[in-house]
């Protein structure tokens, strides 16, 4: 075995196989697969091997998409096959909720360029004749569904990358990983110690069990899964019989996915009474063997889907797979360097091995290999969630996963399990005033103020929902009087030391602030594409606060880390300081009364550290709300002090509690862009128009300077742009098709409703070329239609006078 390697991938499942394989396609040949058993001794071999492209989240879609594209090649470099049937596939709606999902799927799939198509119950009774259309309002079809061979497509990975150089070592246990002092990794097995450069964890059912010997926990589990197999099927036979297949189809009302295997079927479901397996460990002597079959929890599934799929009534079971595999709180993969370590990566939590497997390996290869991945993988990026992440939270999150893998899912949702977890000093007194609440990072967040008799509760919806009243008062204290929100949800960092300018200056795109001043810069990567949006201010030449997103702060932290230098501190201050926000005319009358300090001349984008009642604050006078307003920030225990100032002062001029459903359209009416939507990794400064906060002048070599720079000369190819949109009831939420001359020539980043203005609201990227004053387009919401203009005058306070004055 070999002593020394670059990286050493622990797991010989697919996803450890195609990590290894996209290693040396990117021309890492000195790397090593260890195997504790044969390949695929884990979750892989039993999987179903189905695979497709449908998935919430656009940029997870399209890497499902990759993975599916990439089984040709591998047969092709390997001359192995991967028993590959693209037969395609249907995902059935029963319910105009559902049916709107699919259409909105459709919309998003055609601007990345996947064929899918909306499908008639004619239509799919034809194409999947085992189907019994009763009820069935239409379908999606994607032509890329299909399965394939598990362990074959799993070993041609494997070739693929021993052609391309790699080492696989089977019957070879890791039993410890430790790091030496320059960051490098003696990974100890039972057949000696390697030692690596960079450990990959693709562990899958033993993801934690590896994790542990870094002193890493992965918030993933085990849930059982199970799927039957039948006899031959008459119907099946005579569709192979004629020369044909039968594609898969996915029945989210049943909870079922379906497919032809041999001359029968194979159900699986993702049923409601689901069991989690193993949850507080992996046993190691576990691999080859199948969980005893279980039709108890899958009996109401069954009956349904005999309604669905009659054949299936008479059909025999020829066999029973029910197996465990792995998912992460919110079901996606945790993928990407692990926040906190050195050289440590997480190919974890794949719940989709065959349709993420590849994706996966290519996204964590560009990452080790050229620094940065091509596109945003925040929705798999391990640093999602914090290190405030529990295996008691991640537990029922898992199961709630699971049993709504095939339910609707709404833009406006909040899914309850474990909840209420992390809450702030305000929480019972919003509780007290009605508050409907969100989770952002594990973190209790008023979404909105109920009032009188209006349900606690908001409905999930793909329209307007009933918060829409409860948005539309507070958007009008706010801009009427003055509106109060709290600041918890702000990622929040306090830079010190006698290089915090220096760095700073070096790590942001920005100028940075004199003392006493604000300024927002975005932060870019090395190619220029963003990677963060912040607001810093100068309290002194020493020290400096930096806030950004809450749901980004192990995301950032582990940028900051990364890239920091001697003669700073950086600490995490998000959860220790809190504060309000105070916006609307009334703003400054409030904040007058409740500290001694003058503050009539406090200008936009100063910071102060004022007294305000009894708390010492930092105050900075700008607002996300676009209004004149002020953002306190005082440390936890005085947050309930500052709260009572606040409020009492503000009574008498119309005080109000805003949140976030609010803060959406607020920032709306200023065409503001938002962190993950207008602003992520997958677009750059001079697209979104963040380039003017971008400092050409400074003459420090920033990070992504040169391709800022370039991107200025050349100019970027698209830009985003703000649309009044006629619609009924049902606002842009994002990836909306952008349409113009009958052609999709962009789409939207975010939308809703500016109730200050009464319209709806779409931010949107199009072709430069297109930019023009009342260009009118369509825009596809909901399958549908609807006129859109393009529009540059902010829907409130155009010329910035009263935010400014
Ligand atoms: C019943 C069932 C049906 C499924 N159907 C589908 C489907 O149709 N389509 C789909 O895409 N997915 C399906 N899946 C999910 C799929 O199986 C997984 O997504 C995939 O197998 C995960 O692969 P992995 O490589 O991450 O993990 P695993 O397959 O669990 O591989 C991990 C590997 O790491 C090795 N290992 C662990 N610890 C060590 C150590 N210390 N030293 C050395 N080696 C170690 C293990 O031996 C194992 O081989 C199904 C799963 C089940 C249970």
């Amino acid at each position: 075995m070999k002593t020394t390697t670059r990286v050493a991938v622990i797991g010989g499942g697919v996803v450890g196989c195609s990590v290894l394989y996209h290693l040396t396609k990117l021309g890492w040949s000195d790397v090593v697969l260890l195997e504790r058993s044969e390949l695929t001794s884990g979750s892989t071999w039993h999987a179903a091997g189905g695979f497709h492209t449908l998935n919430g989240d656009t940029n997870m879609a399209a890497l499902q998409g990759y993975t599916i594209k990439l089984y040709r090649e591998l047969e092709e470099i390997t001359g192995m096959s991967c028993g590959l049937h693209h037969v395609g596939g249907i995902t059935l709606a029963d319910n105009q909720e559902r049916f709107d999902m699919l259409k909105a799927e459709r919309a998003k799939h055609r601007f990345m360029g996947l064929e899918t198509e909306i499908v008639t119950p004619e239509e799919i009774k034809k194409f999947a004749p085992v189907t019994n259309t009763d009820g069935i309002l239409g379908g999606l079809y994607d032509p890329l569904d299909g399965h394939l061979d598990p362990s074959g497509t799993t070993h041609a990975y494997a070739k693929a990358a021993r052609l391309g150089g790699a080492t696989i070592e089977t019957h070879c246990k890791v039993i410890e990983t430790n790091q030496r002092a320059d960051g490098t990794w003696d990974v100890v097995t039972d057949k000696g110690t390697i030692h690596a450069e960079h450990v990959v964890n693709a562990g899958g059912l033993w993801a934690r069990e590896v994790g542990a010997m870094a002193g890493v926990y992965f918030p993933l589990h085990p849930m059982e899964h199970q799927y039957i197999v039948t006899d031959e099927v008459p119907m099946i036979a005579d569709i192979i019989d004629a020369g044909g297949e039968h594609p898969h189809v996915m029945d989210p009302a049943g909870e079922s996915y379906l497919r032809q295997e041999g001359r029968g079927l194979c159900i699986g479901f993702y049923e409601q009474p689901c069991k989690p397996w193993a949850v507080d460990g992996t046993p190691w002597d576990f691999g080859h063997e199948l969980l005893q079959d279980d039709f108890d929890k899958i009996e109401d599934s069954i009956a349904f889907a005999y309604k669905r799929f009659p054949a299936l009534e008479t059909a025999g079971v020829k066999s029973v797979i029910h197996g465990p595999f792995t998912f992460a709180p919110d079901g996606n993969p945790l993928v990407g360097p692990v926040p906190g370590m050195r050289n440590y990566w997480s190919a974890c939590a794949v719940m989709a091995g065959f349709s993420q497997g590849g994706g996966v390996g290519l996204m964590l290869a560009q990452w080790m290999v050229e620094g940065e991945t091509e596109r945003d993988t925040f929705a798999m990026d391990c640093a999602r969630f914090g290190d405030w992440i529990t295996p008691g939270y991640t537990r029922p999150k898992v199961i709630e996963n699971y049993q709504t893998r095939f339910s609707v899912s709404y833009p406006n949702e909040e899914l309850p399990a474990a909840r209420p977890f992390r809450t702030t000093p305000m929480y019972d007194i919003f509780e007290g005033m009605g508050a409907v609440w969100g989770a952002q990072y594990g973190l209790e967040v008023a979404n909105y103020f109920a009032a009188g008799d209006e349900p606690r509760y908001e409905t999930p919806s793909f329209r307007r929902s009933n918060a829409f009243d409860a948005a539309a008062r507070e958007v009008a204290a706010v801009r009427n009087a003055v509106g109060i929100n709290e600041l918890h949800n702000f990622g929040k960092y306090r830079v010190t030391g006698a290089n915090a300018r220096t760095w700073l200056d070096r790590i942001m795109a920005g100028r940075m602030p004199k003392v006493g001043r604000l300024s927002l810069t975005p932060m870019l990567s090395a190619r220029g594409r963003l990677i963060g949006d912040f607001t810093i201010s100068c309290l002194n030449e020493e020290e400096f606060q930096l806030t950004a997103s809450y749901g980004s702060q192990a995301y950032h932290w582990r940028w900051f880390l990364k890239n920091l230098d001697d003669g700073v501190n950086i600490e995490n201050i998000s959860d220790t300081r809190s504060g309000f926000q105070i916006a609307g005319p009334k703003a400054r009358d409030v904040l007058q009364v409740c500290t001694r300090q003058d503050i009539s001349d406090m200008k936009f984008m100063d910071v102060r550290q004022l007294s305000v009642g009894m708390a010492d604050c930092i105050v900075q006078r700008v607002s996300y709300t676009g209004d004149l307003g002020y953002e306190i920030f005082c440390d936890l225990p005085s947050l309930r002090a500052l709260w009572s100032v606040l409020w009492r002062e503000g009574q008498p001029l119309g005080m109000k509690p805003f949140g976030m459903r609010a803060m959406m359209s607020l920032r709306l009416d200023k065409f503001f862009g938002s962190w993950l939507r207008e602003y992520s990794p997958d677009y750059t400064a001079a697209e979104t128009g963040l380039d003017r906060f971008i400092s050409f002048k400074k003459d420090t070599p920033f990070i992504g300077r040169a391709a800022a720079e370039a991107e200025r000369d050349a100019g970027p190819a698209r830009k985003l742009c703000a649309f009044e949109v006629s619609v009924d009831d049902a606002d842009v939420v994002a990836y909306e098709p952008i349409w113009l001359d009958g052609k999709v020539v962009g789409f939207c980043t975010s939308g809703g409703y500016s109730h200050h203005a009464e319209k709806s609201i779409a931010l949107g990227f199009v072709p430069v070329g297109n930019v023009v004053e009342g260009l009118k387009v369509e825009i596809e919401v909901l399958g549908k239609m609807h006129p859109a203009v393009l529009i540059s005058a902010p829907l409130f306070d155009a010329d910035g006078s009263r935010m400014r004055g």
